[in-house]
């Protein structure tokens, strides 16, 4: 196996994790589309990388190395991952009223622009 092949897999097998389809499944099959045939040890030691592989990835771009969450306003749209080290100063770059105010849209008034 070489290491794009062994990426291919890996990819595989988070693209899956991602859509909640199985894993295993999909690095077998994407191991037999590689022309790569997975031994049960191979499989595990496959199974570790993806798992170490996300969890740097889940592990916070500030550097911190903290787990992420989902940083949504308050009507529970998406903003940003954050931790616990920058979630307030990730904070502060947005206006208060988004995280407290639902209604936050409506009091722009993008009517009174035309
Ligand atoms: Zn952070």
């Amino acid at each position: 196996m070489t290491p794009e092949q062994r990426q291919s897999i890996i990819d595989a097998g988070r693209d899956s994790w991602y859509i909640g389809a199985s894993v295993t499944e999909s690095m077998y099959s994407a191991a037999a589309i590689a022309g790569v045939t997975l031994s049960d040890s191979a499989m595990g030691e496959l199974m570790v990388s993806l798992h170490n592989q996300m969890r740097d990835e889940d592990s916070c771009a500030c550097g911190s190395g903290l787990d992420t969450w989902d940083l949504c306003d308050a009507r529970g749209i998406y903003i940003a991952k954050v931790c616990d080290d920058c979630e307030d100063s990730k904070r502060k770059g947005y206006r208060d009223d988004i995280f407290t105010d639902s209604n936050y849209w409506a009091t722009e008034s993008i009517e009174a622009d035309y």
